[in-house]
């Protein structure tokens, strides 16, 4: 098989290879796709695999964990375009009917946190386990947020600290000090719903999940604003190095650029969350991404080495 090459590459060959989307819509290249929905509210599309070997590892994760990650990846794909989840739909290859209880036990719990019911599905033959979701969502009275919108001099914001994910796989492993918090933090991660949406309602102008890592996810952003951005702060979690943080993933934390901070922190503490952190500003250079003064090196999970 030819080698197709990064994720990047592949999405701008699939972008030839489409039609250009109507004014008004985002097809490829966001965390969601966004369609004209009624009025002036939009619909978002979004979909996910989850592959035995390469996403998740049977030894460190029960498959009730993947059903819950497999719905919180999608979830969180909503949650950065400041939206929220309407229903999902689940297909499923390679499972037993034993294996399919005990990923739908997560799923079902993940379905009743985000209030987004699995309505449908497709089961097939494979040698592998593969769980992939799509997932419908709309946006209200914000958003969508794209990507693209960040501008020089926007400051950028994290939701949350970074590395927990990557610390806990680690500690599973048996490679770290054992941390049941961190662990969690792997086999559960959590959607930022309230606080996608919180940032679209207080003005952000562009804002991505990380779920590749900090670097590759906020390389991305750059990348689809056209600016360059200088890191001032990383906020690393408890039990988790820098490294985790940069290049982990699967944290599922939002980052966000945003002019006023004023009314992003009214936003968030009206919403009773946890205000986001200050890291770093976008710049005019669009070439540039600097950690602590240093050109920072993305790292990160790239999904798509074909
Ligand atoms: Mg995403």
């Amino acid at each position: 098989m030819e080698r197709i090459g990064t994720e990047r590459e592949a999405i701008s060959l699939l972008s030839m290879a489409l039609p250009r989307p109507p004014a008004g819509e985002t097809w490829l290249g966001d965390d969601a796709a966004v369609l004209s929905g009624q009025g002036d509210a939009s619909l978002l599309l979004a979909t996910d695999s989850l592959v035995a070997g390469v996403h998740f590892d049977l030894r460190w994760s029960s498959l009730a964990d993947v059903g819950w990650k497999a719905l919180t990846a999608n979830v969180s794909d909503i949650a950065a375009m400041g939206g929220e989840p309407v229903a999902a739909v689940v297909a499923v290859a390679g499972a037993t009917v034993a294996d399919l209880e005990h990923l739908y036990s997560g799923l079902v719990d993940a379905a009743a946190t985000y209030r987004c019911p699995v309505v449908g599905g497709d089961l097939s033959a494979a040698s592998e386990l593969v769980v992939s979701v799509a997932v419908l969502g709309s946006t209200r009275e914000a958003g969508p947020v794209l990507r693209s919108g960040a501008r020089v001099g926007d400051s950028l914001l994290v939701t949350g600290v970074l590395g927990r994910a990557a610390a806990g796989m680690r500690s599973l492993r048996g490679d770290a000090r054992r941390g049941g918090e961190l662990e969690t933090a792997h086999r559960r991660p959590v959607a930022r719903l309230a606080h996608g949406r919180a940032a679209a309602l207080s003005g952000a102008s562009a804002m991505i999940d990380v779920s590749d890592g900090l670097a590759i996810d906020l390389d991305r952003l750059a990348l689809a604003s056209g600016v360059g951005v200088e890191l001032t702060e990383v906020p690393v979690a408890a039990g988790a190095t820098l490294g985790d943080a940069l290049g982990g993933g699967e944290d599922y934390e939002l980052v966000f650029a945003a002019r006023d901070l004023k009314r992003v922190n009214e936003h968030f503490a009206a919403a009773d969350l946890p205000l986001p952190l200050e890291i770093g500003t976008c710049t005019a250079d669009a070439s540039s991404r600097l950690l602590f003064g240093e050109e920072m090196p993305v790292s990160g999970y790239e999904h798509f080495l074909g």
